[in-house]
């Protein structure tokens, strides 16, 4: 494809997609840019990036057209009128796997092949080496094989198969495990208000918390050997005893509980099911059908 190698057209620079553009821009990609209210594609233009009055000329410009959109309605919105034969697409905008794999057929359809990503990152760790910033991708491995280079550039790229939606899943299961352990931290911050200084609080659960991070590879030995009583050295009668000094905790302190208990139901259901010699990977099989 030789020059093509060189050259991206990302639509949409919001602060997500104008960092990724700027990004391509610096790496010296030549870098066509669109954005519905076209006055946010100025400051790129000024650092070097050429223009796009539409999207559809904006994906004329490129082989490679990466959009980065508020959500997945907004692309179909966007794509409407492009011609997406033969291009590779990319489409980066936070979605459900099941968009992924309906965008991944529709754009099949169009005749381009497609890659779903799932950003790991915010702005202002997009361009930056060593930031830990990275993108799933999943779909088409001949596009990923093919523009792995410039896919490198912004972030590092994960690639998780060729399942359209397995970026997307991967992503949201992140922020779903991120979403619980913010749970539990505006809980601690509750229960400790007033008495501990929040700013010498914080460290402590930093430090907790990166230490129990690492039950994750726990669980997952449960899961892949079947066995769930491998290695427990907290087990869950000890738990669940545990967490009524949690709750009376909670009582005594005057702090709403509705945070700790639809998980603790779920230990005490698994508990009451006789697995007490486990922890709480059995809990994984209550949420499932
Ligand atoms: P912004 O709100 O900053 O930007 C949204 C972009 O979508 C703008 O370019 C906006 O255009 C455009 N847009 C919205 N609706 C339409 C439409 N109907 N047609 C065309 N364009 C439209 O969002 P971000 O840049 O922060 O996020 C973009 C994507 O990146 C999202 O899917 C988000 O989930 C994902 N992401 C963002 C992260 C972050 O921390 N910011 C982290 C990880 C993922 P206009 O300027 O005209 O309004």
């Amino acid at each position: 494809m030789g020059h093509d190698t060189e050259r991206v057209s990302v639509l949409g620079l919001g602060a997500m997609g104008g960092a990724i553009a700027r990004a391509w821009l610096a790496a010296g990609y030549e870098t066509t840019v669109w954005n519905r209210t076209a006055g946010r594609a100025e400051p790129l233009v000024a650092e070097g990036a050429k223009a796009a009055a539409t999207a559809a000329e904006a994906v004329a410009a490129s082989g490679l057209v990466v959009v980065c959109l508020l959500d997945d309605a907004s692309v179909g919105e966007a794509l409407a009128d492009a011609d997406l034969a033969g291009k590779d697409l990319v489409n980066i905008t936070t979605g459900t796997p099941g968009d992924a794999r309906d965008r991944a057929r529709w754009a099949s359809g169009r005749g381009a092949r497609y890659l779903d990503g799932g950003i790991m990152a915010v702005p202002p760790m997009i361009g930056v080496p060593g930031s830990g910033a990275y993108v799933f991708y999943s779909g088409s491995p001949d596009l990923f094989a093919d523009r792995q280079d410039a896919l490198g550039v912004p972030s590092a790229a994960r690639y998780v198969g060729a399942d359209a939606g397995s970026a997307a899943l991967h992503d949201v299961a992140l922020l779903s495990a991120m979403t619980g352990m913010f749970a539990g931290m505006a809980h601690a911050f509750a229960l400790t208000r007033g008495a501990a200084s929040p700013k010498q609080f914080a460290p402590l659960l930093v430090e907790w918390l990166t230490a129990m991070a690492g039950a994750a590879h726990g669980t997952a030995a449960h899961l892949e050997s079947g066995d769930y009583t491998l290695g427990v050295t907290s087990n869950l009668a000890m738990m669940v005893q545990g967490n009524r000094t949690l709750l009376r905790t909670a009582e005594e302190q005057g702090v709403s509980s509705e945070l700790l208990t639809p998980f603790m139901a779920l230990m005490e259901r698994r508990l009451a099911d006789g697995h007490g010699d486990e922890d709480t990977t059995g809990v994984v099989d209550l949420l499932l059908p």
